[in-house]
């Protein structure tokens, strides 16, 4: 374990990778804060993402919310855990008499991986592949997913956190104004509570996970036009049963902010409003669960998040961690293989 500080949270982690699964959930809750315009679309699509949803718990009316989509908040994640790996020399490697190595070594090896990327290209055998997943590889099957989030909702209805803006195009060569084009974008300011769900992780990926979450920054479409994005991490859960749906969140804020006497249409919302109210809206949303809770907040939660930005920053423990990580998912990886006759 290369936190001391999870040292104390030891039994809600698995020691090694497992094969089966024993239902250790740790829950990363947090907030999404848009710091930008950005644009959330599905691939092609020009409008935004919206859904129509009831507007509280204990409010029934339906509002319109803008969604981001699974695929929206954790592939931008995997990207930079990706990208870290990457500038950390894993990539490129070979596994060389049971053993890994990497750079040179590994290209001189025929069965090199030299890189792992998504969604074609993935190695089966990194930190990456073996905690987010993949479908179906030749040869290699398919390995699910151990971390799980679904969709997230805007607290806010959509028409007053959207906004439609022109760009009249200037023609270099004329001179002259040329197409003017209109994107319909998300304002600075629109939070969307989210929880990340890993399920058996050791404490080392769990680590990797959230630092991926912390170093994230920059989600929705796809190219030049994303939106920053600040991740605030409200509180860790350790469970044995998942917590609750990002919905089922966001609409219990909704529920908090209006029974507090805001007006989610003309008063502003700001962090400060959604810090005060994120206890006890955690605290009711998983009252009546059926199974046991450890909820990490305040102090406890603050000292979690100084050791994952201190190991960030430190480059030597960092390249040590990563590499100890990639070799545990490759032991674990050979280990499968062998066992299922395609070693
Ligand atoms: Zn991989």
């Amino acid at each position: 374990m290369t936190l001391k500080v999870l040292e104390s949270y030891q039994k809600y982690f698995v020691p090694a990778i497992p094969r089966t699964p024993t239902n250790r959930y740790a829950s990363i809750i947090l907030l999404r804060e848009t710091k930008s315009y950005a644009i959330f679309t599905t691939e092609g699509g020009e409008e935004q993402d919206v859904e129509e949803v009831s507007a509280g718990q204990s409010h029934s009316e339906k509002i319109t919310r803008l969604v981001m989509f699974k695929r929206k908040q954790v592939a931008p994640e995997r990207r930079t855990g990706k990208a870290l790996l990457r500038q950390y020399g894993i990539f490129p490697y070979a596994i060389k008499d049971g053993k890994v190595v990497y750079g040179e070594e590994a290209l001189r090896e025929k069965d090199h991986y030299a890189d792992c990327y998504l969604p074609e290209g993935l190695c089966t055998h990194c930190p990456d592949c073996l905690i987010y997943g993949y479908a179906a590889i030749e040869g290699e099957g398919a390995r699910r997913a151990r971390l799980m989030t679904d969709t997230c909702f805007s607290i806010r209805p959509y028409q007053i956190i959207q906004k439609q803006i022109k760009f009249n195009v200037i023609d270099e060569a004329t001179h002259t104004s040329g197409t003017i084009t209109e994107y319909d974008y998300t304002t600075p300011g629109v939070f969307l509570p989210a929880v990340e769900t890993t399920v058996d992780l050791t404490a080392d990926e769990f680590v990797y996970v959230l630092g991926n979450i912390l170093r994230t920054s920059r989600y929705g479409k796809e190219g030049t036009r994303q939106g920053f994005v600040r991740n605030h991490i409200l509180a860790i859960a350790f469970s044995d049963v998942e917590l609750f749906a990002n919905l089922e969140f966001t609409q219990a804020f909704y529920d908090a902010l209006v029974e507090a006497g805001k007006n989610l249409v003309d008063d502003p919302l700001t962090l400060a409003d959604l810090l005060e109210h994120a206890p006890s809206v955690i605290q009711k949303l998983t009252a009546n669960l059926t199974g046991r809770l450890r909820l990490v907040t305040g102090d406890e939660l603050e000292a979690i998040l100084q050791d994952v930005r201190e190991l960030n920053q430190d480059e030597e423990r960092l390249r040590a961690f990563l590499k100890n990580l990639h070799e545990q998912a490759v032991s674990f990886a050979i280990k499968v293989a062998e066992t299922e006759g395609r070693g």
